[in-house]
C-alpha cells in the first residue's frame, strides 16, 4: 500500500465530518459511517493517511476514545489499516471482480417436483395474496399481523442477555447447541411450564426452532402421505402448510360453545386418525378458549381411540382479564404432544420454541430436530436462558399485558360502534385474535378487498379452512396500537356497510357509494 504523507487535512473543514448529538446512534457510529462513506466514493483514497485521534477528537469537539472505537470499527471492517509508529491510513480497496452473467437456460424442473411441494406451495401462493406484508407509502392499519409490535419487545433486557452470554460464554456461545436443546434453557422452560401447573421435566423437552418447527417434527414423525389429520374447522394457517407437506389429509371438527364437538369427534375417531390438532387457548384464528370440561372430554378420548392429542399453547401467559386458562391438556395427560413458543409473549425473532413429548417419541423427535437443522442457535438459547432465570419474563409479562388489554379494548369499542347492527365477534379473553362471524349476505374475499382498499388489513376465513367450513375475518390487536385499532375499526366498519349495500341493491359493485 503507498502511505500519502502530506500534513494532516481538517476532517470537519475538508471533508464536512460532522456529529449529531439528538442522534440515536452512538457518536463513534455516525463517525464510521461517515468516514466509510468518503471511502466508497473514493473521496478518503487508499493510502490516505488519517489525522491523529487526538488531532480528530479536539476538531469535532469529542473525546479521544470516541474516535478510536470509530477507527477500531473501520479497521475490523477492513477499510483502515493501521501501522505501528506511523498512523492508521485507508486501506487498499479490493478490485471488483467482475462476474459474468450466467445464460438463461431452461430445465424440466416440474417433472422432478414432489406433489407434496407442489400442493403446499400452490396453496400457499392462494392464501398470501391476502397477505400484504409491505405497502410502502400506504396508510394501512395492520389487523392481519401475528406479532407484537415492536414497541412491546424487550429489546433492550435482550440485548443485555445476549451480551451477557458472549461475556460469560465466549467464543464457546458460538458453536452448536446440544441436540435438544441447552440443558440450562431446558430447566428454565421447564421451570415455566410449572408455573403453569404443567408438569414436564427438563429432560421430557425439545427446544425447536419457533414452534412452527415443533409441528413439522410431530407431522414428519406421525404422518404416512394419505393419513387423516383432524383439525379445528378454522385452524392456524402455519399449521395447514405443514400438516400438508408431511402429505396429511386435513378433516375438520367444527366447534361449539365449549371447544370441537364431541359427538363429530366420536364419528371421526371411528374412522381412525393419526392426531387432533388444536389450540386450546385463545385460539388462532377465533380468539376461543375450550373449557375445562371439553378438555377432560378431549382426553378421555384420545385415550379410548389411540389418537394423539398434539396441543399448541402459542398464547401461555397471555390472559387478558386476569383470569387463568384451564388446566393445560397436558397437565391432564403425559401423552399429549405440548408445543409453546417465546414468539407471542417476547419476541418472534429469538425463533425459539419447544415441545413437550411423551416418553415414547423422545428419539424419534430428538434424531429428527438433529436431522433437519442440527440444532436451534446456542447464542439465543443462552440469551433465553438468562431472560428467564433472571425472572425478567415476569417483569416483561406485567408489562406488556395492560397494553394488550387496552388494545382488545379499543378493539371491541370500535367494533361495537362502527360493525353493522347484528354482526357477532368473540371477546378475546385470552391470545392476540378476534374473530367476526360473517353472515351469508357477506363474503369474507370482498370484505378483505374492500377493507384493504381503505386503508385496513384482515384475514379472510379463507387463510385458516381447509374446505371453507368456517365464515368470518380474523383481527389481530398486537400489531397497532390502540389509536390506531380504533382507526381501523372505522374503517372496517365502512368496508362491511359497504359489502351490505351492494347486496341490497343487487349486487353489483358499482352500486356502492
Ligand atoms: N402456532 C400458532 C397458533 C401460531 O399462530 C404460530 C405463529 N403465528 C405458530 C404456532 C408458530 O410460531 P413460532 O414458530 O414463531 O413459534
Amino acid at each position: 500500500m503507498k502511505q500519502s504523507n502530506r500534513s494532516f487535512p481538517s476532517m470537519t473543514a475538508d471533508f464536512g465530518l460532522k456529529t449529531d448529538p439528538r442522534s440515536d446512534l452512538p457518536l463513534y457510529r455516525q463517525i464510521a459511517t461517515q468516514l466509510a462513506e468518503r471511502i466508497r466514493e473514493g473521496t478518503l483514497p487508499p493510502g490516505f493517511r488519517l489525522p491523529p485521534t487526538r488531532k480528530l477528537a479536539a476538531e469535532l469537539g469529542t473525546h479521544r476514545n470516541t474516535i478510536v472505537a470509530a477507527f477500531e470499527q473501520l479497521t475490523a471492517s477492513g477499510s483502515l489499516v493501521s501501522v505501528v509508529g506511523r498512523g492508521t491510513f485507508v486501506a487498499d480497496a479490493p478490485a471488483p471482480r467482475p462476474v459474468p452473467a450466467l445464460e438463461p437456460t431452461s430445465f424440466p424442473w416440474s417433472s422432478v417436483l414432489s406433489r407434496a411441494t407442489e400442493a403446499v406451495s400452490l396453496q400457499l401462493a392462494d392464501r398470501l395474496r391476502r397477505r400484504v406484508a409491505h405497502a410502502p407509502g400506504r396508510d394501512l392499519v395492520n389487523l392481519q399481523r401475528m406479532e407484537p409490535s415492536p414497541d412491546l419487545q424487550p429489546a433492550d433486557d435482550l440485548r443485555r442477555c445476549i451480551a451477557h452470554a458472549f461475556k460469560t460464554e465466549g467464543p464457546a456461545a458460538l458453536g452448536y447447541a446440544p441436540r435438544a436443546g441447552l440443558p440450562r434453557l431446558r430447566a428454565a422452560i421447564s421451570e415455566d411450564l410449572a408455573r403453569r401447573g404443567v408438569p414436564v421435566p427438563a429432560e421430557g423437552l425439545l427446544v425447536t426452532t419457533g414452534s412452527q418447527q415443533a409441528l413439522d417434527l410431530i407431522a414428519r414423525v406421525l404422518i404416512e402421505p394419505g393419513d387423516t389429520m383432524l383439525v379445528q374447522n378454522a385452524t392456524y394457517t402455519g399449521a395447514i402448510h405443514v400438516l400438508a407437506a408431511a402429505g396429511a389429509r386435513l378433516v375438520g371438527v367444527a366447534d361449539d360453545e365449549e371447544g370441537p364437538e364431541m359427538e363429530a369427534l366420536e364419528r371421526l375417531g371411528r374412522a381412525g386418525a393419526k392426531g387432533l390438532y388444536v389450540m386450546p387457548t385463545g385460539q388462532n384464528p377465533t380468539g376461543r378458549t375450550i373449557s375445562a370440561a371439553r378438555r377432560e372430554a378431549l382426553v378421555g378420548w384420545s385415550r379410548r381411540f389411540g389418537i394423539p392429542l398434539i396441543e399448541d399453547d402459542f398464547a401461555a401467559d397471555l390472559d387478558l382479564d386476569d383470569t387463568a386458562a384451564p388446566p393445560a391438556l397436558r397437565a391432564l395427560d403425559s401423552q399429549v404432544l405440548h408445543i409453546g413458543t417465546f414468539s407471542k409473549r417476547l419476541s418472534p425473532a429469538l425463533r425459539i420454541g419447544y415441545v413437550a413429548f411423551p416418553g415414547a417419541l423422545q428419539d424419534h423427535l430428538t434424531a429428527l430436530k438433529h436431522a433437519m437443522d442440527l440444532g436451534s442457535s446456542l447464542l439465543l438459547q443462552h440469551a433465553l436462558a438468562e431472560f428467564l432465570e433472571r425472572g425478567l419474563l415476569r417483569g416483561h409479562l406485567r408489562r406488556i399485558l395492560p397494553e394488550y388489554r387496552a388494545r382488545r379494548d379499543a378493539l371491541e369499542r370500535g367494533l361495537h360502534k362502527h360493525l353493522p347492527p347484528g354482526l357477532q365477534w368473540s371477546r378475546a379473553q385470552r391470545g392476540v385474535v378476534t374473530w367476526i362471524e360473517l353472515p351469508a349476505e357477506i363474503d369474507a374475499e370482498e370484505a378483505f378487498s374492500r377493507a384493504l382498499d381503505l386503508g385496513v388489513l384482515v384475514s379472510p376465513d379463507a387463510l385458516f379452512t381447509v374446505h371453507g367450513q368456517q365464515r368470518g375475518l380474523r383481527l389481530t390487536f398486537c400489531a397497532e396500537p390502540p389509536r390506531r385499532i380504533a382507526l381501523g375499526t372505522q374503517r372496517l366498519g365502512e368496508a362491511l356497510h359497504a359489502c351490505l349495500r351492494v347486496r341490497q341493491r343487487g349486487g353489483t359493485a358499482l352500486t356502492v357509494v
